[in-house]
């Protein structure tokens, strides 16, 4: 099949949470079943190029895209996917994309993705790439079905049998903007397929005409896809999601084990197996001593890698962590950044408990590979998820992922049994500090008993999350929708 796949952001390109990830490890798998994938993604000024082979390409240089009453000039660069010969596309904008971060708070945000959509879709037509699936990811691209189906239906040749498939990273972040982009969209001759009452309302909200337009919307667990249709969930998009019900689907994230897995990670400095745990440890001495806190023997390192952000659960830490914290129970590598009061939390946690606590709020790659193979746990008390990677990497590292049954989590980690000996991490219910102190208690005390936490940490080691499993799932949606 022909895909053009549409995303913000690309790891190792640009990434700031799990979309990165998911955006090169889906397309990397489609490709290598064989299919045409041509993925876009715009050129920030953050990209290192100096350090992947950028080209650019002929047949896309100086591209005068016209979105609305606007005329942007664009360049299309191409650079090989790591790992892979998959080449990823690059819109190249600088009077959009020469900014600090992927994200911004500009008033032109929404035009940054706009040019996006516009240039991948006219790229395709320069290419004489004729997609079976246009699959676009999260708000930044969700109108790009809606301007496939009016400004691009013309192109029957090049579109004619383009099927289009959103995919909800994360609900919560909608795209919202004022009824007064609505030029920008380039769609002011079909205002009637806006969402009516919002628009007289004064707002135009980008993930909800994907939910409407595209022609399958997926998200990443079939937890989380069930979840999002309660109001509990739902983020206000519940009863449009309802209303969709038969073409919206739970396709859990696949991880890509070329980059994640402790046989073969260089950025460790021990590899280790299920057979040579005791090299395990050997990272957690090293991880102790660059984060300058001191060895203690029988006490578990405790892993958190994660964007700081409400969705996370970490407003429950203060208690339930730091009752474990002083019993001596724990210490705790913490990597992440984000919302200031979550921020402040760990800091005093480490101001609290020197000897026990490390907090790094930097973004770094490496870092996060060197937690997951240090940590003896992996706590993530998300309040919602909508699949959540760190703790299928964490299984594979033999990390014991201490989880909230929500999401992805609930479709990813079971409940240690000690009598059956089966299970993969230490799940909880309820979304307070006592169920989190309950579950760090269970940790400790699992850890103490040698034989089991060996047991839970090989089982949690033999799942297999693979893309090459999931990426059918993925090629079977394809191939209904024609
Ligand atoms: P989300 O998409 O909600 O951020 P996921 O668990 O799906 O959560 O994906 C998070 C990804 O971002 C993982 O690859 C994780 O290792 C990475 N990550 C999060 N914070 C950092 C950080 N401070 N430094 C490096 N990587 C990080």
């Amino acid at each position: 099949m022909n895909i053009l796949f549409l995303s913000s952001e690309v790891a190792p390109f640009a990434k700031t949470g799990g979309l990165g990830d998911v955006a090169a490890a889906l397309p990397k798998a489609l490709h290598e079943r064989g299919h045409d994938v041509r993925v876009f993604m715009p050129l920030y000024a953050r990209i290192e190029q100096a350090k992947y082979r950028f080209r650019s390409i002929d047949a896309l240089r100086g591209l005068r895209v016209v979105v609305g009453p606007r005329a942007f000039e664009v360049s299309v660069f191409a650079a090989q996917l790591p790992g892979s010969t998959l080449e990823v596309f690059f819109v190249h904008c600088p009077q959009l994309y020469a900014r600090p971060g992927l994200y911004t708070h500009d008033g032109d945000e929404h035009l940054r993705f706009l040019v996006l959509v516009y240039t991948a879709l006219e790229a395709a037509q320069r290419m004489r790439f004729a997609p079976d699936v246009l699959h676009v990811n999260d708000w930044q691209t969700a109108l790009a079905p809606l301007i496939l189906k009016t400004r691009f239906a013309w192109d029957g040749a090049i579109f004619g049998r383009t099927r289009s498939v959103l995919t909800i990273h994360n609900l919560n972040y909608q795209g919202l903007f004022p009824a007064s982009v609505l030029p920008d969209t380039g769609l002011l001759a079909s205002p009637h397929l806006f969402h009516q009452e919002q628009l007289r309302e004064g707002r135009i909200n980008s993930l909800l005409h994907g939910i409407l337009y595209a022609d399958a919307v997926t998200t990443v667990s079939p937890t989380y896809a069930r979840e999002i249709r309660s109001a509990e969930y739902g983020v206000g998009l519940e009863g449009f999601l309802r209303a969709r019900e038969k073409s919206v689907f739970g396709i859990l994230n696949g991880v890509d084990y070329s980059v994640w897995s402790p046989e073969q990670d260089a950025r460790i400095p021990h590899r280790y197996g299920p057979d040579s745990l005791q090299l395990k440890e050997k990272n957690k001495q090293a991880l102790l001593a660059r984060a300058l806190l001191p060895a203690l023997p029988g006490v578990p390192l405790l892993g958190i890698v994660s964007r700081l952000s409400g969705q996370k659960g970490f407003d429950l830490l203060p208690d339930a962590l730091g009752r474990v914290l002083r019993e001596g129970r724990f210490q705790v590598v913490v990597q992440g950044s984000g919302e200031r009061r979550l921020e402040r939390i760990f800091h005093s946690l480490r101001a609290r408990f020197p000897k026990q606590v490390r907090f790094v709020t930097k973004f770094d790659d490496t870092l996060a590979h060197q937690v997951q193979a240090a940590a003896d746990f992996f706590l993530m008390p998300s309040r919602y998820e909508p699949c959540g990677l760190t703790q299928l990497y964490a299984l594979k590292y033999g990390t014991v992922p201490i989880v909230r049954k929500t999401g992805g989590l609930a479709d990813s980690v079971q409940l240690w049994n000690p009598r059956a000996g089966t299970g993969t991490g230490i799940v909880f219910d309820d979304y307070d500090a006592k169920a989190v102190h309950w579950a760090l208690e269970a940790a400790f005390n699992i850890y103490r008993d040698r034989p089991a936490y060996r047991q839970l940490q090989r089982n949690g080691m033999a799942q297999n999350f693979s893309w090459a499993l999931q990426v059918q799932k993925y090629e079977a949606l394809y191939a209904k929708l024609h």
